[in-house]
């Protein structure tokens, strides 16, 4: 969807609540509190009342836009800014974009952040690439260490060829950590993991249960990087996208918040190919949990 058709097609708060409300329940309007499908529309409140126990609620009520005082056409014109993004978008481009104040372009991005996350995650299989990279702060100065040496932040990735990618903040690069990457997110007959000859890898495969004739290993430290079919370059290439984000779009990002700008990444770039991003988005933001301002700057 263009920018033009988004905010023509939902420029008012009527027209945001009328999809927000087909989003969030797609068989009827629905009791929260009870499940009473037969509820009554109090137009001038802009609320539903249950004709069984008699709550009354909206349809932003219990999600990430309860309690909100930004106008609804804000929300969506923000989303579709992030749904955008390939490299994410910062507060401050929010904040001027939208004419909003910092503190709320940041909470705002949080909360639509805070959506895209799978639930559901299905374990991977095929053909998976494993790799781990560095982000954030500098190698420690006179000291010329690169990669695992430095006080960067740690991000494992593993990406099912053709199929999902998923990035995780992890807080070593130890065989036991890299293990319960594996074992929560690869399914026991993938076909192959391929990864670089980190001496990690082998014990990892091995405590998360993946049986040695299913491990590839492409020698990095020799210098090689492809052996015809056997190579981590995919994964790669959305490690450097993320740097790309990270340097470019967040300027720093905090070890507790990288976890949500990885899902942000991820939900995005397993949805490039698919048209309906932005709605997508949407359904996930007006059915996940809340997520409060208090937890947020806990
Ligand atoms: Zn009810």
């Amino acid at each position: 969807m263009a920018l033009l058709e988004m905010l023509e097609k939902y420029s008012t708060d009527e027209k945001c609540r009328e999809i927000l409300t087909k989003l969030r329940w797609p068989e009827g309007v629905t009791c929260p509190r009870c499940k009473e499908r037969k509820v009554c529309y109090l137009e001038s409140r802009k609320q539903f009342e249950c004709a069984s126990c008699s709550y009354q609620f909206s349809v932003l009520t219990g999600t990430v836009f309860n309690d909100t005082h930004l106008p609804l056409e804000k929300w969506f014109a923000a989303t579709y800014l992030l749904c955008e993004a390939k490299k994410g978008i910062s507060a401050c481009q929010i904040q001027r974009t939208l004419g909003i104040s910092y503190k709320t372009a940041w909470y705002l991005c949080h909360r639509i952040r805070a959506a895209m996350n799978e639930v559901n995650k299905a374990m991977l299989g095929g053909k998976i690439e494993m790799d781990e990279t560095y982000v954030g702060g500098r190698a420690p100065k006179g000291q010329g260490y690169t990669g695992r040496h430095t006080k960067k932040e740690i991000v494992i990735g593993i990406r099912q060829r053709n199929g999902e990618l998923r990035m995780f903040h992890a807080k070593d690069v130890k065989s036991a950590t890299i293990a319960q990457f594996i074992r929560e997110n690869v399914s026991g007959d993938v076909d192959v993991i391929i990864t670089d000859d980190f001496a990690s890898y082998p014990f990892a495969m091995e405590r998360g249960g993946i049986p040695r004739t299913r491990h590839e290993t492409i020698n990095h430290s020799g210098g090689v990087y492809v052996m015809g079919d056997i190579h981590t370059n995919t994964v790669e290439s959305a490690f450097s996208l993320l740097k790309r984000g990270v340097m470019g779009t967040w300027h720093k990002v905090s070890a507790k918040h990288l976890p949500a700008y990885l899902d942000e990444m991820c939900f995005r770039f397993n949805r490039r190919k698919n048209p309906d991003l932005f709605t997508d988005t949407l359904r996930h933001m007006i059915t996940a949990p809340v997520l409060t301002f208090e937890k947020l700057t806990a």
